[in-house]
């Protein structure tokens, strides 16, 4: 079975040489050595400072809420914060974890990011933060953000599980925010199995959230905050450690695939339009069909051949009964419902390319 993306195994030497010191140490978590190293190296490899590991990319983003005090509530009500509906289902279900209503927002409909011109008419005297993903590594408009967030006193913490690695005009695109933060599950470019992390702004609050992953546990004698567990173990440390050593040959692997499916797919098929001033990490390759009909004909056939392409994002969240009553947001609605990602992964080989190309050729000439 061919799916839409496998997990990159480093070589296991080297993993092997991680695990080693783990056993020599007998340091399995709160904040271990490697963990230590990890972070320096993440920081060091992505051009950022302020960076902290957590357990996964979920609670990097309710950490990051709270560090920033988006979840207390605004006179009495809870606190609003403005999100897209495009994205998976995790960037709004943290956000209800802490309390916090995710107001929808539709998207661009060429970069599929939330569209800053429909921010402004969402916010209310509750809204506190705006919550923007980079969705498919693709740079939000972070400027107009930016500055849309200065004018109405709010602040902005980008959902960056897709944007490992992005530059925009030339540094991190992760120094955009209050905070961004990452995932580090094993279906993404860079992965410790499970894992997370947040940059921010500001020193004082990676200082709190240090806190906050800990139990709020600051000494042997003193709790300071409520906090939770989100702490990254030695393990997880091992395998980022070991996939970091690599991560140019994924790319390289991966951006083969990118530049043949861009190549035999622009010309036939809408994809996302790419921010002109970011770079690309080749992450995923979404193809847009006509309508929801054409997509479904296209997934029939590929399965046919034992290849499971992904419905990334399906549905889209406005349309999501546990979020609120059918919003309607039509352009989310349209693109979820006729996206979708193609394979990409190290080691998929060329037959599997070439007959998703011929699959999909045929799917163009009947048009
Ligand atoms: C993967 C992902 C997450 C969640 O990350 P986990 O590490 O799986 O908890 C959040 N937001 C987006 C956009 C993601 O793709």
């Amino acid at each position: 079975m061919i799916p839409v993306t496998k997990p990159y195994l480093p070589s296991r030497e080297k993993l092997d040489k991680y695990i080693d010191g783990i056993y020599e140490r007998e340091w399995l978590t709160n904040n271990g050595p490697l963990v230590q190293e990890l972070t320096k190296r993440l920081e060091e490899y992505l051009g950022v400072e302020n960076l902290l590991l957590v357990s996964n990319g979920t609670l990097a983003l309710q950490i990051a809420y709270r560090a920033l005090g988006i979840h207390e509530p605004v006179n009495g009500k809870p606190a609003e914060a403005i999100t897209t509906p495009f994205t998976f289902v995790a960037t709004s279900s943290s956000l209800e974890w802490e309390g916090i209503e995710p107001v929808f927002a539709d998207i661009d409909p060429d970069t599929w990011c939330l569209d800053p011109k429909n921010i402004e008419p969402a916010i209310t005297a509750q809204t506190k933060a705006i919550v923007p993903v980079h969705v498919f590594g693709n740079a939000c408009e972070v400027e107009a953000i930016d500055e849309l967030a200065k004018n109405n006193n709010l602040k902005v913490i980008y959902d960056a599980a897709h944007a490992f690695g992005v530059k925009y005009k030339d540094e991190s695109l992760l120094k955009w925010g209050d905070a961004a933060t990452l995932s580090f599950h094993a279906t993404k470019v860079f992965h410790t199995i499970e894992g997370g992390a947040i940059v921010f702004k500001r020193k004082e609050d990676l200082e709190k959230a240090k806190k906050l992953i800990s139990f709020g546990i600051t000494g042997p004698e003193t709790i300071e905050e409520v906090g939770i567990n989100a702490k990254m173990n030695e393990f997880q440390a091992a395998m980022g450690l070991a996939v970091l050593d690599e991560i140019e040959h994924n790319y390289y692997a991966r951006e083969k695939i990118w530049s043949y499916y861009k190549e035999h797919f622009s010309g036939g098929f809408k994809t996302q339009f790419l921010n002109l001033q970011s770079t690309n990490n080749y992450g995923y390759f979404p193809l847009l069909f006509n309508d929801e009909r054409e997509l479904k004909n296209a997934i029939f056939k590929l399965n046919l051949c034992d290849i499971f392409p992904r419905r990334y994002f399906y549905p889209s969240l406005s349309e999501c009964a546990l979020y609120n009553e059918v919003l309607d947001m039509p352009t989310s609605r349209d693109v979820s419902s006729s996206v979708l990602c193609l394979p990409i992964y190290k080691n998929l080989s060329t037959d599997v390319l070439v007959t998703i190309g011929e699959i999909l050729d045929g799917i163009l000439q009947s048009r």
